[in-house]
């Protein structure tokens, strides 16, 4: 008969699966001699049986028994005994933490009779009665699913007729009372009495645990996280110790050090005379540790040695539950602290100087996601006074979780959720703001539409996030600000912001607070719910602002005394507590000043070597950013970018005018074609010094022209209709004749399938003088800056190849342009020329490609499109998501490769194509270099496949270089050591 209990002396750290992190821990501890009160566990694996059969596994009912008899007998007490009772908690625990869980069930056991004995036995009757009135409370709303309120109005009412107001200031006939109602409710709700078998409350409880696995909310946050349905949860089975017994009992919750900073020391809260729940559910704001360490100084000492010899023990820093009986100190619960970004990188970094860990394992305790948090929008100190000075600071809370967070006020989880997961796709629009506006216009109308609300209408595009090309959320000022700097980024995708508002959370609201930008609670310290769940999340979140007062019936609040109502705006800071009514615009952080950050990444770096990240970057601007990012190379530079300036466009307008109208070289149009390419050159040439002196020593790849023409010229429909205006008004007849001509321009260059039309190398090779220029341009730019002293290393890059013969072609061409312009300017300089490989054919082929390429790019945007046949422009908006919502693709293959294996399987689709191409190239030509330029780049999942292809490099978009550098040393950590970790 399989074992399904494990008394906590018979388990250990590593048993995880068997009886989830709690159980595990409480096992370990117990192994290290801690004072952990005696318990036991049952298994995941009795979870799994219940849930398929909703029943017992056979023999569980005995061994439970038999280890029940145990714990009785080390604790000197009997369950249900009505002399000497035991009492018991029940708490579930999967492998990993998860908020969508069961609560706790405590002082399991009493009953009429055995209250009697509790009272007696404690000596205080008033803790007796509080101790009955709390199971049957919790016993209701967790086993029996009654709706906690119904206890909630009760206890309130009684309350509210005492002096004082608080739970302790009932008297001891109140609370009889109070059992006497809750017990009329039960009834009431459950047609049946509270049970009286202390072993049936014990049976109904662990089923409630088991029960608790297949529920709504555990099943969502499996499925937000990725945690797979199979684990099963263990139920963990202890005797109770009372934090609630008497002035020197109390509980508390302790991080070894900041879970929000990281900074070195124990971080506690304690409540005096108070039960578990009462501080993780934040029921009453807990004082700082402080006040343990005047009060009990040797308790205090205790909860450090036990605190250090757990983090040494564990070597990661541990979150401990701990409850203080009489003077005597118990802990109940450790657990690898979870952390905001901040502090998982300071802890990381301090473990290796202080030799606890190795940087592969400091590597693999930092996530991708937190190199994204701590490049979160923050609030500029200047606004934030401004917004001071104005009165709209409006409380102060706890600063439980990070960053910045400004959004629409929403009560309700189920609607912070309907209003926060709705995604709108950004209408096409030549002017982007506009497409902004209008995008917000449209979305407005289907969110009161799918929820009733009229305040939704007064919303402005402040009260969205935006979603740019370059995969970056940005707001919406920013987004102005960055279109009046010059930047390309077209508006994808928009998105409301919600900040959950709420007076505090239970894992009840964890649906909404996955949707949230940010929370905001009134009630709760730094370990309530909404705290700890916000920082798994890393969302920013305030807790413990006793200026918020909520009325959920109104869907109203006030705060600092101002009157709000659902919908209105507020800011928070979550790494001040600050609360701000209105909107303060966020902006991005400065990387610089991330030391740790900086220390670890250099850690990755050195442990991908020779693996390195690159950056995308079309401007000197760029360039200088992925440097100060630590790309080690320039991945891709667009250079058609460069012509999308306004002062260059009309130049760009004039040469493809000429290009297409020119028939022969002896023609005036050919000569005009010419002159605007010249004039094209120096623009281009002084970028290419800027992009060179920012990349000092470094390589540089610079894409010759990609896209097809007609995208540099005016829309079509547009000059139609501007044409057939100024006609109709009798316009100037110069006006007319220039637009005839661009439209005849248009027309001549118009195409039914342009991205499968003329562009890439193929313009190279309709219109050699483009790329002839292009080439020119780069290497005066770089025998310049080489001039200066600098070093430099141009690598030109021919896109969009399909056939060796189109390489051979450009390359041919464009090299003896090259060697020219050295001669000519009488300096050499170190250079390559090579590919993309972007369409399938080029991967097929790549053997004889490389005879013709010094380097490989795998163009894995252009690729997946070809190798799908998916349109990259459309089909993210049309059927992609559907898809991914129905299972028919398993994710986004625009974002993650497609194909990647898993353990022991083959490639497939775009990632098998890369393996040929990386075979056949390298066949050819050993020395190949292989680097891949497309949005995978940057990628985590995508860059531990690169790796393992043996590429030289990933380049990715500058803002994503830090994100690429941690996932690439974390990709060659993890093959280098077997330590797996918590979640
Ligand atoms: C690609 O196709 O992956 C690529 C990098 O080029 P672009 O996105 O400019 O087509
Ligand atoms: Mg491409």
């Amino acid at each position: 008969m399989p074992k399904y209990v494990y008394p906590f002396e018979e388990g250990n750290k590593d048993m995880r699966d068997l009886l989830g992190g709690k159980g595990a821990g409480l096992a370990e501890m117990t192994r290290l001699g801690l004072p952990v009160p005696p318990g036991f566990t049952i298994t995941t694996r009795a979870c799994n049986f219940y849930s398929k059969n909703e029943r017992f596994p056979p023999g569980l009912e005995k061994q439970m028994r038999e280890a029940l008899a145990a714990v009785e007998a080390k604790a000197g007490r009997k369950l249900g005994d009505p002399a000497h009772p035991l009492l018991l908690s029940v708490r579930s625990g999967a492998k990993f933490s998860m908020p969508g869980m069961m609560d706790t069930i405590l002082n399991l056991g009493l009953n009429e009779a055995t209250v009697q004995a509790l009272a007696s036995l404690s000596g205080d009757e008033r803790f007796a009665w509080d101790a009955y009135r709390r199971l049957i409370q919790m016993y209701s709303r967790i086993v029996m699913r009654i709706e906690g309120a119904k206890f909630d109005r009760i206890l309130e009412a009684w309350k509210a007729k005492t002096e004082g107001g608080r739970d302790t200031d009932l008297s001891v006939e109140m609370l009889k009372s109070i059992v006497d109602q809750y017990k009329s409710l039960y009834r009431a709700e459950t047609k049946s009495e509270f049970p009286q078998k202390p072993y049936d409350q014990l049976r109904q409880a662990v089923v409630a645990v088991f029960g608790s696995w297949t529920g709504k909310r555990a099943v969502d946050y499996r499925n937000f996280h990725g945690i797979p349905h199979d684990l099963g949860t263990a139920a963990n089975v202890q005797a109770m110790v009372f934090g609630n017994l008497s002035a020197d009992s109390g509980t508390g919750v302790a991080f070894t050090r900041d879970p929000a900073t990281g900074q070195k020391g124990l971080y506690a809260e304690y409540l005096a005379q108070a039960q578990g729940e009462d501080v993780v559910a934040g029921i009453r704001t807990p004082l700082r540790i402080e006040a343990l360490r005047d009060a009990m100084p040797e308790i205090y000492a205790e909860l450090e040695g036990v605190a250090a010899k757990l983090e040494a023990h564990y070597r990661d820093m541990q979150d401990l539950e701990f409850t203080v009986e009489r003077g005597k100190f118990w802990v109940l619960q450790t657990r690898t602290g979870k952390r905001t970004a901040q502090s998982a990188v300071r802890i990381a970094v301090d473990m290796v100087r202080d030799g606890l860990i190795s940087k592969e394992e400091a590597l693999l305790r930092v996530e991708p996601p937190q190199v994204v948090e701590l490049l979160m929008p923050r609030f500029l100190p200047r606004d934030k006074e401004a917004a001071k000075k104005a009165g709209r600071l409006l409380g102060k809370g706890v600063n439980a979780s990070p960053g910045a967070a400004a959004g629409v006020a929403v009560l309700d989880s189920d609607l912070a959720e309907t209003l926060g997961s709705r995604r709108f796709r950004a209408k096409e629009a030549a002017d982007l703001v506009s497409s902004i506006e209008e995008t917000v216009d449209a979305s407005k109308e289907e969110l009161r539409g799918a929820t009733g609300h009229a305040w939704i209408s007064r919303l402005g595009p402040e009260a969205f996030v935006i979603k740019t090309s370059e995969q970056r959320w940005v707001e919406f000022a920013q987004f102005k600000e960055n279109l009046a700097a010059g930047s390309r980024e077209r508006p994808a995708e928009l998105r409301l912001k919600v900040v959950l508002t709420r007076s505090e959370t239970s894992p009840e609201d964890v649906h909404g607070m996955l949707h949230a930008k940010g929370i905001l609670t009134a009630r709760g310290g730094a370990t309530a719910h909404a705290s700890v769940v916000a920082r798994g999340l890393g969302l920013p979140c305030v807790v413990g602002c006793e200026a918020l007062k909520t009325n959920y019936e109104n869907a109203t609040f006030t705060l600092g005394g101002k009157a709000f109502a659902q919908g209105d705006l507020v800011s928070i800071d979550g790494a001040t507590g600050e609360v701000f009514g209105g909107l303060i615009a966020s902006v991005e952080p400065d990387f610089e000043k991330e030391e740790e950050l900086s220390t670890i990444l250099a850690w990755a770096d050195e442990i991908a070597a020779p693996f390195m990240v690159w950056a995308n970057a079309d401007y000197p601007r760029d360039a200088r950013n992925a440097r100060t990012y630590g790309a080690r190379g320039i991945g891709l530079c667009r250079t058609e970018h460069m012509f999308f300036e306004t002062e260059r466009l009309p130049i760009v307008h004039e040469m493809i005018l000429s290009a297409v109208a020119a028939r022969g070289k002896e023609t005036e149009a050919f000569a005009r074609y010419l002159a605007a390419l010249a004039k094209l050159e120096a623009f281009q040439k002084s970028d290419f010094e800027g992009i060179f002196r920012a990349m000092a020593g470094l390589p540089v790849v610079i894409r010759l022209i990609d896209p097809p023409l007609h995208e540099f010229l005016p829309k079509h429909e547009d000059l139609l209709v501007e044409l057939t205006q100024l006609r109709l008004k009798g316009g100037d007849p110069k006006a007319i004749a220039e637009k005839e001509e661009m439209l005849a321009a248009v027309e001549a260059t118009r195409e039914a399938n342009p991205m499968l039309g003329l562009r890439g190398c193929r313009l190279g090779i309709t219109y050699p003088e483009i790329t002839e220029m292009q080439v020119r341009a780069i290497f005066h730019a770089a025998v310049q800056v080489k001039r200066e002293g600098i070093d430099v290393h141009p690598e030109i890059m021919i896109p969009l190849v399909g056939h060796v013969n189109e390489l051979r072609n450009q390359r041919e061409a464009l090299e003896s342009v090259a060697k020219e312009t050295m001669e000519r300017e009488g300096l050499a300089v170190d250079y390559k020329f090579g590919t993309m490989i972007e369409v399938p054919r080029a991967a097929l082929t790549a053997d004889e490609i490389a005879k013709y390429s010094e380097f490989f790019s795998f163009g894995t945007n252009d690729l997946t499109q070809m190798t799908f046949g998916y349109s990259r422009d459309d089909a993210e908006g049309k059927f992609l998501m559907k898809y991914v919502e129905d299972g028919i693709l398993p994710y986004n293959p625009f974002q993650t490769l497609d194909g990647i294996p898993g353990k022991g399987e083959e490639a497939r689709g775009v990632a098998r194509l890369m393996e040929i191409a990386v075979e056949k190239g390298r066949k050819a030509k050993p020395d190949l270099k292989i680097g891949i330029c497309g949005e995978h780049g940057g990628d985590p999942p995508s860059i531990a496949f690169c790796h393992g292809l043996g590429l030289n490099y990933v380049s990715c978009s500058p803002f994503r270089v830090p994100i690429a550098r941690l996932a690439a040393g974390r990709t060659v950590a993890g093959l280098r050591t077997t330590v797996t970790r918590d979640k």
